[in-house]
């Protein structure tokens, strides 16, 4: 049986470089860069179009530019870049030029997307540089989820607030699990026991099949504040930064669907600021 439980760690730390991103009013799409064989993170990315206001600055840019920064002799084809959002088209062909070993990621792009959503351009037969493997659908939901809480704080500071009904995050139901891949490519990353998820498009992955999970079940305090560059960058890692970012989150069942029982947080920049 395939245990993803180690994706599902990686995803979790890039998703609260994600959260801390967010709470400095960027979007919360973020990526780490590893090294495939001993799984050492080298480098972080985290959106940075707001702050400089240079709609370029993807975060797989940035956790690309900061590694070429370091002087470090790398050879892209052995990294491996977890993200929590399918790479746009702009970024699924950069990386492809750079060689890039593996691409895994949360959600997909359902507008931009270039590693099959709307494009391809990772293992396009005709572009000129060597196709490369990736796959998404590793704490789907939750990637969702922390893109939605950007996306409600922008409408609600909007001096005419108006997409209503997205305030309803709490309730608010997930999109057709869909992969940009072929069964057998699907057997050979997830397993044969999920292809029910492949099939039906109504489950989540899960770290091991049968049994659910809940975010502060699959990484640490420790484990997330041992992200590299992170602490210097975006402020101290601390039990109560943790628990907020895992109150952000349903917890998903061993059938595989998001459950909607729990009372889940909705982020709040205004708010923040006023307590403090
Ligand atoms: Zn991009």
């Amino acid at each position: 049986m395939t245990d993803l439980t180690f994706l599902f760690q990686e995803m979790a730390k890039c998703l609260f470089v994600g959260y801390r991103a967010l709470t400095v009013n960027e979007t919360p799409v973020s990526c780490l860069i590893e090294d495939i064989e001993t799984n050492e993170i080298l480098s972080i990315g985290y959106n940075y179009t707001n702050i400089s206001l240079n709609g370029t600055k993807h975060a797989e840019f940035i956790a690309v530019k900061r590694l070429r920064d370091s002087n470090l002799n790398i050879d892209f084809g052995k990294v491996r870049l977890i993200v929590s959002v399918e790479p746009c088209i702009m970024c699924a062909s950069f990386l492809r030029q750079l060689g890039i070993g593996e691409v895994v990621y949360g959600c997909s792009n359902d507008r931009f997307g270039g590693n099959g959503t709307v494009l391809p351009i990772h293992s396009d037969p005709n572009l000129p540089q060597e196709p490369y493997c990736s796959y998404g659908g590793i704490l789907r939901s939750e990637a969702i989820q922390l893109l939605r809480n950007f996306y409600i704080q922008e409408n609600e500071s909007a001096p005419q607030p108006k997409i209503k009904k997205n305030k309803d995050i709490e309730n608010k139901k997930f999109p057709t699990n869909k992969f940009n891949l072929t069964k057998d490519q699907f057997v050979e990353h997830y397993g044969k026991e999920r292809l029910p998820v492949y099939e039906s498009g109504e489950y989540e992955i899960t770290p091991i099949v049968g049994k659910g999970y809940s975010l502060n079940e699959i990484i640490s305090l420790k484990d997330l504040k041992d992200i590299p560059f992170l602490e210097e960058e975006l402020g101290e890692v601390n039990e109560e930064v943790v628990n907020e970012f895992f109150d952000l989150f349903f917890d998903v069942g061993e059938d595989g669907r998001v459950n909607y029982g729990k009372t889940i947080r909705k982020y709040n920049a205004k708010k923040r600021h006023h307590e403090e």
